[in-house]
């Protein structure tokens, strides 16, 4: 995986996902976090890297569906 030539090594830490551009942390380095470090895996293990990710993981910030308070009382 050779994108980039001349960076250096230590400015890993703080290299941005290469996944969703976040600033990455040391415990999923080079990613910012499990999920993008899973995305990228699951990537190499399918063989092409130019795929969609299903973003349908447990561990996303998304807002839960508000359910529809139509009640009209009459
Ligand atoms: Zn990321």
């Amino acid at each position: 995986m050779t994108i980039f030539t001349g960076m250096s090594e230590r400015d890993l830490r703080t290299k941005p996902c290469p996944v969703c551009g976040k600033p990455a942390v040391e415990t999923f380095q080079p990613f910012c976090s499990r999920r993008c470090a899973d995305v990228d895996l699951n990537r190499w293990l399918s063989g092409v890297y130019a795929v969609p990710v299903k973003e349908e993981e447990d561990e996303d910030g998304a807002p839960a569906a508000k359910p529809g308070n139509e009640e009209s009382g009459t």
